[in-house]
């Protein structure tokens, strides 16, 4: 696997070219910001809204979208990938124009076909693998946040010097920048929110329920299961140590012991790796981009159902209470 640095990649590939970037949401700000502060010349593509307001106080040109393609020759679609399609063909496919480029944040529109990019320009991918604010933050700091990259067409033969510059600009090469394909991307990230992620917050959901049925204090249980921040820190630390090593350096045998002698039970390795491959099954079948692409045209009614249910649990309940008891926290 090839990974990039810094010395792979020069921004004057960006020389002379225009960025738009789609969308002033969360990855749209922070990689406006980084690659403005990286001297690119930067237009931003936006409804006039609330994200349109923001951009225009932090001194961005904010135009509407089909201008902004239109403008531009490198353009950086940061929209949800549910919008993209229509967006894509309602307002940015007429304005791309012969060796522009295209670069996407994940790889969710390529790698499902819902955008299908003229044979004419270049295609990239540019997945930072953190939100916006440590990625603004972290670049702020001289540092950067990891990106996977990948061209998926590559019109004018420069769509690598181009894509490596835009990670320049936004500060991934200075941490790392990973090249994988656009399918891989897609299914790795997908796959953590459809395994890792469920039994996460199914874990700690289920366990603050039953607690809370046996008599414990619901406060200190959900402070107990993440509300301390105890297990994000850890998981920090796991990040550069690793997920076994972050145990053995700063938990007690105890606790070590109990991490391992109940992990099995919990998650049997024969009916857990079957669970596993179902859900990639789902990811590669088509499967899931059906039911999504139902739970879309009936306007999220599952996702509405679930946000209110959520909303009004016992969980989010105590956790309103606790944030009221934490007088000190990180930003
Ligand atoms: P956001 O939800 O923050 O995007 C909000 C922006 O999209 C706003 O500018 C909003 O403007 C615009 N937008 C939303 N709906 C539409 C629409 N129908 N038409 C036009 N504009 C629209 O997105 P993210 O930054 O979270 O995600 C952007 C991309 O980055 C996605 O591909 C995502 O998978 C990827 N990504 C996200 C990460 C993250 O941490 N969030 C991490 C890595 C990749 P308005 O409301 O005015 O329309």
């Amino acid at each position: 696997m090839k990974t990039y640095y810094d010395q792979d990649a020069d921004i004057k590939h960006l020389k002379d070219r225009r960025i738009a970037i789609i969308g002033y949401g969360i990855q749209g700000q922070a990689q406006a910001l980084n690659l403005r502060d990286a001297g690119c010349d930067i237009v931003i593509g936006n409804v006039k809204d609330e994200y349109y307001k923001r951009a225009v106080e932090e001194e961005f040109r904010v135009v509407p979208i089909n201008k902004a393609a239109e403008e531009a020759s490198i353009i950086i679609v940061l929209i949800p990938d549910q919008a993209q399609e229509d967006v894509f063909n309602n307002h940015i496919a007429n304005n791309l124009k012969q060796g522009d480029m295209l670069i996407f944040a994940h790889g969710y529109s390529i790698h499902y076909k819902k955008i299908i990019a003229p044979d004419d320009v270049d295609v990239g991918l540019l997945a930072p693998r953190m939100p916006g604010k440590p990625i603004r933050d972290y670049f702020l700091e001289g540092g950067g946040v990891p990106a996977f990259v990948d061209v998926y067409q590559d019109a004018s033969g420069k769509a690598w010097q181009i894509l490596l510059a835009v990670a320049k600009g936004i500060g991934a090469t200075r941490a790392a920048a990973m090249h994988i394909t656009f399918k891989e991307e897609t299914e790795t990230d997908l796959f953590i929110e459809q395994f890792l992620l469920p039994l996460l917050i199914r874990g700690i959901r289920l366990s603050f329920d039953v607690l809370t049925e046996e008599g414990f204090t619901p406060e200190p249980a959900l402070m107990e299961l993440y509300a301390s921040g105890e297990i994000s820190e850890l998981l920090m630390m796991a990040a550069k140590s690793g997920i076994y090593r972050v145990w053995k350096n700063n938990a007690s045998p105890t606790c070590q012991f109990g991490i391992y002698r109940n992990s099995e039970k919990i998650l049997p390795t024969k009916s857990t790796k079957k669970l596993i491959r179902e859900v990639l099954g789902g990811l590669r079948d088509g499967s899931f981009i059906e039911a999504l692409s139902k739970e879309a045209k009936s306007n999220y009614s599952h996702l509405h159902k679930y946000d209110v249910d959520n909303e009004n649990c016992n969980l989010t309940k105590t956790q309103d209470r606790l944030e009221k008891l934490i007088k000190y926290r990180t930003s």
